[in-house]
């Protein structure tokens, strides 16, 4: 079974359209969110403006600051400070990578817990490490929601995560934890990953590395989130993966021809087509499921600050 998220996508974003009108009846304005974009990193670009487009087709104000690539720490930290200050901004936004001067975790260190929307804050960090309520981190939450509305169980059972970083890896290894999983973390210095994958009944890859995850590291019948954005550059490294399949191959290398690199995740899909149950493809599974959970968490640090007011 294909697990699709940009079906999942669209139902977490209309089940917001009726949170937000009740928002705006409530506090007599909308959720507001504020996106920091330093600089012209062109991807960050791109991100940012899918994330405020969505935020505007739901009703959500938004807005984005945009310093210059030669901005200073102190100018940030102050922009930070303004909108932490803000009645009507209940998230901010931080885009990464921050202008290489610029001391990046000082930055995101100064906003405030409560409009964390990205749940990386220090604070939020351990309010889901111990179970309390906050922002939880878009990608890993958007994995939870994904499971649960395809009813994949996930209590009792045994997930492997592969990938230990603070975005990815680690929230949604403590959110299936939460779910009552079994979880093993496995990083870049676990002996023999392939047979502690094969334990795994829903293997999560967080790795950075196309299509790594084969046949070999996939348990019959177990379920494949795959989180890894990837690109593969050129009509070797594409044979590489589709080579058991001529048919895909040649239209795969088709697409290169027209369209250059081809983006890929860090499981290899035609083996996860043959041997799981259900998996996420890429492009067009976990991806879209992030922003919008970033949504979610704006409307959710709304009303958080309004019952606290
Ligand atoms: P990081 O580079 O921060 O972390 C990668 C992790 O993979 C590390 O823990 C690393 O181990 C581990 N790793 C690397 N190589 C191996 C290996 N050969 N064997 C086992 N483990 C390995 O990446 P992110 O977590 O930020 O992102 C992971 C992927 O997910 C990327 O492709 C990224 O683009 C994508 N992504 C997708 C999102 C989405 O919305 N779909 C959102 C965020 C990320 P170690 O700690 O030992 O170095």
């Amino acid at each position: 079974m294909l697990l699709d998220g940009n079906a999942v996508r669209d139902r977490i974003k209309a089940e917001c359209v009726p949170r937000i009108a009740r928002f705006l009846q409530d506090a007599g304005r909308p959720p507001g969110l504020a996106v920091i974009l330093a600089g012209e990193n062109p991807a960050s670009q791109v991100y940012v403006r899918s994330k405020t487009k969505t935020a505007s087709e739901l009703g959500i104000y938004s807005e984005t600051l945009t310093p210059s690539a030669s901005a200073t720490t102190e100018e940030l930290l102050n922009l930070v400070h303004q909108l932490n200050h803000r009645d009507e901004i209940d998230g901010i936004l931080v885009q990464l990578p921050l202008p290489p001067q610029v001391d990046a975790p000082r930055v995101l260190l100064a906003v405030t817990p409560e409009k964390d929307v990205d749940g990386f804050h220090p604070t939020n960090v351990g309010n889901l490490v111990t179970g309390r309520p906050g922002p939880k981190p878009c990608t890993p939450s958007g994995i939870i929601e994904l499971l649960k509305r395809y009813k994949i169980e996930i209590a009792g059972r045994h997930a492997v995560v592969v990938g230990r970083s603070d975005i990815v890896g680690k929230p949604v290894a403590l959110l299936l934890l939460q779910n009552n999983a079994t979880v093993t973390i496995c990083h870049s210095k676990t002996r023999d990953l392939p047979s502690v994958c094969r334990q795994g009944e829903i293997l999560i890859a967080a790795i950075g590395r196309p299509a790594m995850i084969t046949a070999a590291f996939m348990r019959p019948g177990c379920t494949v989130i795959d989180v890894g954005m990837n690109r593969l550059e050129s009509p070797e490294e594409i044979a590489r993966v589709y080579n058991a399949d001529p048919e895909r191959l040649r239209e795969r290398l088709q697409a290169f021809e027209k369209k250059g690199p081809l983006l890929i995740g860090d499981v290899n899909p035609l083996d996860a087509a043959a041997i799981s149950s259900a998996w996420t493809p890429v492009p067009g599974g976990v991806g879209p499921l992030t922003i919008a959970m970033l949504m979610s968490n704006t409307i959710d640090a709304a009303q958080r600050r309004r019952d606290l007011s």
